[in-house]
């Protein structure tokens, strides 16, 4: 099993590691015309590599990233033509 459910344990290495942010992806979706931006975590992002392989023939995608702020992601997405949106799924724990 690949997905991991919720906060099990979070280990946060103290010294001799640079901890990871947060990084962020941009899914330019050309056949509805959007722009989503996903964490890195999110399923449907994993990491630029996305869940076509869970959708199969599903494609016109494309992932740009990592970015390492918010800002930046939205920056990018904005410079697109298609209106940007949150991902539903894993920006709502981002939400302040
Ligand atoms: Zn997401």
């Amino acid at each position: 099993m690949a997905l991991k459910s919720g906060n099990s344990q979070v280990f946060i290495p103290s010294a001799g590691f640079e901890v990871m942010e947060t990084d962020y992806w941009v899914y330019s979706d050309v056949i509805r015309k959007r722009s989503t931006v996903h964490t890195g975590r999110c399923p449907y992002c994993n990491k630029g590599r996305g869940f076509h392989h869970l959708v199969s023939g599903r494609t016109g995608g494309e992932w740009s990233g990592p970015f390492f702020t918010i800002e930046e992601a939205n920056d990018f997405a904005s410079g697109l033509e298609s209106p940007v949106h949150l991902c539903t799924h894993c920006m709502k724990e981002i939400e302040q």
